[in-house]
């Protein structure tokens, strides 16, 4: 859980404070170990009384357990997301339809990290741009073992002619 306490900030306009946690990603935020991140993270941000609204922003930052899409290898790399947030006080006059709601002297931003987290997980994972990925024909990967085998693919209407072309 991550509760910043904000008993002063409310009161103080113009004012900002920072907030800092840190743990492992299910300390933090519940998330039995599922999330794409692995290890420890660390949760670092800001929040300032803009009078009408307390905006929180911040930075998460820990390191990435991914699985190649071409080479099907794990590899980590250390990753930062950010995020950002604007709240309003439970029955203030502030009716900016996009701040979330907060009551009391507290403000969990649980949620909000661990939803920045699930939206920033990449739809493709590349452990290098330059990956050669696996031989579709013997299956190595080919940035460990380069093999020999040919795998151009060959326009069917050429297929009758490559039978007619030495094989190697
Ligand atoms: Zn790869
Ligand atoms: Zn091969």
């Amino acid at each position: 859980m991550m509760k910043i306490n904000i008993a002063q900030l409310r009161q103080a306009i113009g004012a900002s404070q920072s907030f800092s946690f840190h743990g492992t990603v299910e300390e933090l935020t519940g998330e039995a170990g599922e999330l794409w991140l692995r290890g420890r993270l660390e949760v670092t941000g800001e929040a300032v009384n803009t009078g009408r609204l307390l905006a929180i922003s911040g930075e998460i930052k820990g390191e990435s357990a991914l699985n190649c899409d071409r080479c099907l290898t794990d590899f980590t790399r250390e990753v930062a997301v950010t995020f950002s947030e604007t709240f309003r006080e439970e029955g203030s006059a502030a009716t900016d339809p996009d701040a979330l709601v907060y009551h009391g002297d507290e403000i969990d931003i649980t949620e909000i990290v661990r939803e920045a987290l699930i939206v920033a997980e990449p739809l493709k994972a590349l452990c290098d741009e330059e990956c050669r990925g696996l031989c579709p024909v013997c299956g190595a990967n080919r940035n460990e073992n380069p093999c020999n085998c040919v795998t151009a693919s060959i326009d069917p209407r050429l297929a009758a002619l490559e039978k007619l072309l030495p094989k190697q």
